[in-house]
């Protein structure tokens, strides 16, 4: 479909095409020097010791488990209100998930007290999703998983850019992992990092990520090894050139694009304020975000396909940030009915409106009154 509006565009020009170009030059496809240092880029940027690029953030996620010998016979706690990922990366590993609940209808993120109510003895470690790039409450999830001695991972997919007190989300825990795919903020069609400030786990991402090896063809071609051992299951989760430089570009334009999400989503927030929309996140003041969605909720008992239909008839494209994992069949079968009252609520009655670094005012403008109309 045409859109007049989209709920998502790339913030890609010229200096995209000459980065991909200049791979292709230098005939070295595969992971290296220029993942090394898309790696080492996005290592300063989040002050972080370790960063270690992956073809998405499923294999981010998957590695961030394994790194914790998360495994058969244990529970981690996630957030219902994410993407599947989220969850599947705890599966992947044997282990099972406990699905928390979200603070309220203002916060969309995962709930401390909600936490505390799920764990067991069975537990092994939170994993966390900064809704949007809004943070979650980093210190009392801390606390929490201090003592009750867990490890806590950051989904840090909607968050590259977003801090809290001045610190880099996706650093706070034991383990960050962020996403590059088409339409997040940091975009490279596919693609994911790893952010740890612990040398043991980087020590054992790297090697899960190429099969267990401890030499890269990368090393062999530069002459710095002639085989290799393999020294535990891995698996081939490793990034291209290609991405690695449309990454490098693409972290360049990150701070002034998300600013730029920032600004549209105070002026979304100040034209839908004498609405009965709900507008989440507007009243807090906590960190700073990313913006990477805008999510409102709509009134109790609205229409919400009616709402999304209308939209689609003005051009303008929405979307649903989420269905709760624990509502799909998958999961239905797997673990029978959970109750998460405030998920749930925003599960049926949230919309993401666009929201993107390219957008024009006007652009935000129209779907402002497009909204209001279909309220009235
Ligand atoms: C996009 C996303 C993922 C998965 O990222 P991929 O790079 O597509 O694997 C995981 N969690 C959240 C919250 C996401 O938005």
């Amino acid at each position: 479909m045409d859109w007049r509006v989209p709920l998502a565009d790339l913030d890609y020009d010229d200096q995209e095409k000459e980065a991909v170009r200049n791979v292709i030059e230098s005939k070295w496809l595969t992971m290296g020097a220029v993942t090394q240092q898309f790696e080492a880029q996005f290592a300063a940027f989040v002050k972080c010791r370790h960063a270690i690029a992956v073809s998405n953030a499923t294999q981010a996620l998957h590695l961030a488990c394994l790194s914790l010998d998360i495994g058969p016979g244990d529970e981690v706690i996630v957030p219902s209100l994410s993407f599947v990922a989220t969850a599947n990366a705890v599966l992947y590993c044997g282990a099972d998930v406990r699905f928390a609940d979200i603070n309220s209808m203002e916060n969309l993120t995962i709930s401390p007290q909600s936490i505390l109510e799920n764990i067991t003895p069975k537990t092994k470690a939170i994993i966390v999703m900064h809704y949007a790039g809004y943070p979650c409450q980093m210190p009392e999830i801390m606390q929490i998983a201090k003592e009750h001695n867990l490890a806590l991972i950051e989904d840090a997919a909607h968050a590259p850019g977003a801090s809290l007190d001045g610190k880099p989300l996706g650093t706070w825990g034991d383990v960050g992992c962020f996403s590059f795919f088409s339409n997040k903020n940091l975009s490279t069609g596919e693609g994911g990092m790893i952010t740890t400030n612990r040398d043991d786990i980087a020590e054992k991402v790297k090697l899960q990520r190429s099969h267990g090896m401890t030499s890269l063809t990368y090393d062999r071609h530069k002459g710095h090894a002639f085989s290799y051992d393999v020294v535990d299951l891995g698996y081939n989760y490793r990034i291209d050139e290609i991405r690695s430089a449309l990454g490098i570009e693409q972290l360049k334009k990150l701070p002034k694009n998300n600013i730029r999400r920032g600004e549209l989503t105070k002026m979304y927030w100040q034209g839908l304020a004498s609405t009965d929309i709900g507008l989440p996140f507007s009243k807090m003041v906590q960190g700073r975000s990313s913006y990477h969605v805008f999510p409102v909720v709509l009134p109790g008992g609205s229409d919400r396909h009616a709402f999304m239909v209308g939209l689609r008839g003005a051009g303008i494209q929405s979307s649903i940030h989420y269905r709760p994992i624990h509502t799909f069949t998958y999961y239905q079968k797997k673990y029978g009915k959970i109750n998460l009252p405030i998920t749930e609520q925003v599960g049926q009655r949230e919309v993401t409106l666009p929201l993107y670094p390219t957008m024009g005012d006007e652009k935000m403008n129209l779907v402002v009154s497009q909204v209001k109309k279909l309220l009235s």
